[in-house]
């Protein structure tokens, strides 16, 4: 099964994605964490986009494209992957789709995680100052927050369109949003 975990930043897409890791055995593919390692290891794509995530903004769809595709056999090898903080954009998600064709598959489902944008503020408030991610700070989240409403919203309608959303409410505690995605995972579907 390859599944999306949709939503805002600090929706709690990471957290859910981490623990169907553990409770489903699949693959999580978070860009996100793919280029945090790579501006940890200093390497030039590291240095390329270190200050674009520093002040919130999107990497460019041929990075993240190729990131996921350099990653995706690994998720083959689980039966299936989570997306997480991916696509962002409708090229990557088509690009997505092709490089999924390609080896068979599709996406099966997208989950997503709503949670209004001034419940999301609040809740990070505390967040800032413990996370050490440079990117966790009022002004930056702020652009994080717009990119995901101007580019990543819009993704919703083509999933929707494709019969493939599914909306969770994400302003539960972690269990609540938990059982919630495992009911939406193991509903029956069409
Ligand atoms: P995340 O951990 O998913 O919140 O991602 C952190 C940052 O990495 C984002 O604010 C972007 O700068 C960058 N990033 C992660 N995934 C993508 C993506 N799919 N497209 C563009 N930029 C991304």
């Amino acid at each position: 099964m390859n599944l999306i975990l949709f939503g805002p930043p600090a929706a709690g897409k990471g957290t859910q994605a981490k623990r169907l890791v553990h409770s489903r055995r699949m693959v999580q593919l978070s860009t996100g964490d793919m280029l945090r390692a790579a501006v940890a290891s200093g390497s030039p794509l590291g240095k390329r986009v270190e200050g674009i995530m520093r002040e919130g903004g999107l990497v460019s769809d041929d990075i993240v494209v190729s990131l996921i595709e350099e990653r995706l056999p690994e998720a083959d090898a689980a039966g299936g992957a989570i997306f997480d903080g991916f696509p962002r954009t409708l090229a990557q998600a088509q690009a997505l789709d092709t490089m999924l064709e390609g080896r068979g598959a599709r996406i099966d489902l997208v989950i997503r995680l709503k949670v209004d944008d001034a419940a999301l503020l609040q809740r990070i408030a505390g967040r800032f100052a413990e996370s050490g991610r440079p990117d966790d700070n009022p002004e930056s989240f702020k652009v994080r927050l717009a990119a995901y409403n101007d580019q990543t919203a819009p993704l919703l309608p083509y999933y929707q369109n494709h019969n493939k959303l599914v909306e969770v409410d994400g302003m539960g505690t972690v269990d609540e949003v938990a059982c919630a995605i495992d009911e939406a995972l193991d509903a029956p579907r069409w």
